[in-house]
């Protein structure tokens, strides 16, 4: 899902820099003789990987990238989208090379059909890889990404990946992931018109009216703040277990499990908010009983 995204990305790029055409970008092949020298996985984290030899080349992080980018005469920019465009395809090879050689016929086996016993429900922030900051491979997690994690019933989108993952991918855990430092979460605390934002961000100002009174209590904004975080990472597990798909599998197999977590960028780590999932089925089944 992410070559997609960064695809996304890639063609709002292009429409702002119509000077660009990656569609005749030739890859050289120089990156495979580079492929074939590395012999682990691990020395494919992101990073500036072209294979480029031009002096004027960025420096290797994204950040440093992005700074020296805006520093950058703007007649050099298609220069550095080509670059942008160029590591992609560069890393994607060397990358499919060591997977294979670390495992013979890996690609052959990923071909064969898709088992995750995790479904991944996290915010799109660039800086929270699933996969990566919870050690999972590829197959091993249905990732469904949006801004501030909202699992909206409005949600076309949010609620196909939901019910294909339950009803046809059989996960066993359900995870819905928020962040400190979440800027969905801060643009909902604004009292602003934020145009086509205000309905998403509708779901996490109605979060905050719920829980107005625990949250106007805490008088540390930053505090406030983190804890809404929580609150609604709570209240969208609470949407899902909402969920007919959700409730049916359940009382079936006593599967999927829905747990809400929050990943803190100061340390790296994921906070489990210990949901109490069966007490929260069983208060939801009151009003919302789908079992049938
Ligand atoms: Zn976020």
């Amino acid at each position: 899902m992410s070559s997609i995204r960064f695809g996304t990305s890639l063609l709002s790029t292009t429409r702002h820099h119509s000077v660009i055409n990656y569609s005749r970008i030739v890859i050289r092949p120089t990156i495979l003789t580079q492929a074939s020298r590395l012999t682990s996985a691990a020395a494919f984290a992101p990073r500036y990987c072209s294979s480029s030899k031009d002096s004027s080349s960025p420096p290797p992080t994204s950040h440093k990238d992005s700074a020296w980018r805006k520093m950058a005469d703007e007649k050099q920019m298609p220069h550095y989208l080509k670059q942008d465009h160029d590591r992609v395809f560069d890393h994607n090879r060397a990358w499919a090379a060591a997977q294979e050689q670390r495992d013979p016929g890996y690609f052959a086996k990923l071909s064969e059909g898709q088992t995750p016993d995790y479904l991944w429900i996290g915010c799109s922030d660039s800086r929270i890889p699933a996969e990566q900051i919870a050690g999972l491979a590829p197959g091993e997690a249905f990732v469904h990404r949006n801004i501030a994690n909202l699992v909206p019933n409005n949600d076309l989108n949010v609620m196909a990946v939901l019910d294909y993952a339950v009803r046809h991918l059989h996960v066993k855990h359900i995870v819905v992931c928020g962040h400190y430092g979440c800027g969905g979460v801060k643009a909902a605390m604004t009292p602003k018109d934020l145009g086509i934002l205000n309905p998403w961000l509708r779901n996490i100002r109605d979060v905050y009216r719920l829980h107005e009174e625990e949250l106007d209590a805490i008088k540390d904004e930053e505090a406030r703040y983190n804890r809404l975080v929580e609150l609604n990472v709570v209240e969208n597990c609470r949407n899902v277990v909402k969920m007919a798909a959700v409730q049916q599998s359940y009382a079936e197999n006593t599967y999927p499990i829905v747990h809400g977590w929050v990943f803190d960028f100061h340390n790296g780590l994921l906070k489990d908010l210990n949901v109490d999932f069966e007490s929260m089925l069983e208060k939801i089944q009151k009003i919302y009983n789908l079992t049938n």
